[in-house]
Parts: C-alpha cells; sequence; structure tokens
C-alpha cells in the first residue's frame, strides 16, 4: 500500500508546520509525518520550513541567528495562535502514536547545509527513542552524504524537477549510485510509471511528493509509489480508502 505522509503537518488544511496540524497529523489513519528542521543559535533545533521566519509567521529573522526562545514568540499564520515546536516538542507529541517520522534537512537562508546539523538531529532523534522511527530527506546531496555517515536509518533525496530535467533519469540514478542512495522521491507531476521503473530496476525506490489535489494524490496510488506528502492528508486518506475498496474510475 502506497503510504501517506502529512506534509508540514497538513498545511492546507492546518496551516505550515502549525501544533494543531502536527497535534491532528498524529491521530490520523496515514503512516507518516513530514516536517523541516533549522538549527537556532543557542542550539536548539527548530520545527519549520524556510530557513527564516518571514513568509508564515509574524516575525521576521533567520531561525539560525536566532536562540530558541526568540523563535518561540513567533506565531504561525493560519496556526490558531500556535508558535514554532522544537524538535523534542514533536518527538513528545509522536511518543505513543502510530504515525512515523520523516525528517527533512533543511538548508540555512545561503542555501548551503547546516554544519554538523544533520548528526545532531540523529543525536536528539535518539535520545527521544523516535530515530528508529525516521526517515529522513533531503534535497541536497551534501546533506545526504551527512545523513549517510551519521545514521544507518532510510534516507531519501528529493529530486527536484529542474534537476531531474537537467541530469535526466541516468544522471540522476549515477548520483544515487555515487552517494549511495537507495530512495529518490520527485514531484508528482514529473512521475510515471517508465520513470519510476528505470530507478526500480536500478535498485533505487521510488516516490512522489506535493500530491495535494484528488487527481495527484489518484495518480500517485495508480503508480503504486512507495510513499507520497500530501498538504491535504484527510483528503489523501479518503482517497486511498476509496481506491483500495475498488471505487477508482
Ligand atoms: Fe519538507
Amino acid at each position: 500500500m502506497t503510504r501517506i505522509a502529512s506534509h508540514r503537518g497538513g498545511t492546507l488544511e492546518f496551516g505550515d508546520s502549525t501544533p494543531r496540524g502536527f497535534a491532528a497529523t498524529s491521530r490520523m489513519k496515514l503512516e507518516e509525518v513530514e516536517f523541516d528542521v533549522h538549527p537556532t543559535s543557542d542550539g536548539g533545533i527548530v520545527v519549520h520550513h524556510d530557513a527564516t521566519l518571514d513568509a508564515t509567521t509574524d516575525m521576521t529573522g533567520e531561525i539560525a541567528r536566532m536562540t530558541l526562545d526568540q523563535v518561540r514568540t513567533a506565531t504561525i499564520r493560519y496556526s490558531a495562535g500556535g508558535h514554532p515546536l522544537t524538535l523534542e516538542e514533536l518527538c513528545s507529541m509522536y511518543a505513543d502514536s502510530h504515525v512515523n517520522f520523516r525528517c527533512e534537512i533543511k538548508p540555512g537562508a545561503d542555501g548551503m547545509p547546516y554544519k554538523g546539523f544533520a548528526s545532531r538531529v540523529v543525536t536528539m532523534l535518539q535520545s527521544r527513542s523516535m530515530l528508529e522511527r525516521t526517515t529522513f530527506s533531503s534535497f541536497l546531496l551534501r546533506s545526504m552524504d551527512d545523513l549517510g555517515t551519521a545514521t544507518v536509518r532510510p534516507s531519501l533525496w528529493l529530486v527536484s524537477p529542474p534537476v531531474l530535467r537537467q541530469l535526466g533519469q541516468d544522471g540522476v540514478i549515477e548520483l544515487c549510485t555515487v552517494h549511495g542512495i537507495r530512495e529518490i522521491g520527485v514531484h508528482i507531476d514529473t512521475a510515471d510509471a517508465a520513470l519510476k521503473a528505470s530507478f526500480l530496476d536500478a535498485g533505487v525506490e521510488f516516490g512522489c511528493w506535493a500530491a495535494h489535489t484528488t487527481t495527484q494524490i489518484e495518480k500517485a496510488l495508480k503508480l503504486d509509489a512507495k510513499v507520497f506528502t500530501t498538504d491535504r492528508p484527510s483528503l489523501a486518506i479518503s482517497v486511498r480508502e476509496a481506491f483500495l475498496a475498488g471505487g477508482e474510475r
């Protein structure tokens, strides 16, 4: 069965990376919660999409240049008053949940990996007994390398449409081989059966991201992708239930 990952806690249903979205996702009939992490200047780890607070909160500034207390004063838009969570808080929220982690290692505002960050995230998850329930992801090959050094947990490379276009499937497969990457995720609109087959033939598992509409979700299901992320987890659950019941057209 194709797995569902609630993207940033279900952005289109609950706001972007909000406490209420993550809490709701922990009780949903799906398999994974996707989230992104950034370091603070004083050693904290914050669950937030962008490297800055600018786009989705009432504050501005680079998370990596702020203290944890400063970041936590931000109110997230469309969050019903929620503030950014720490990774520890997310671990507590999911300790008794059946939903597992899909943790994306983000770059800083300059687009480059934070030094030593992947291993710090691994250590934190291990200390909270969540590492064995975590799959990692990143768009950055350097972060994939860092993850490969820090943990034996599965990590998937997120391949953007421009990267896929530029490298082609053969180029992507070659880099997977060089970097020891065993799973990739592509944008749902760039996915098709032939592409999936090429990766599976090369021993690389295949998933999709950004399946937010019924059409996109059905496409991921029909492709029998390993997993897809979605901003609309409730919709994805109902579409998958109908699909599994044979109700798809
Ligand atoms: Fe992400």
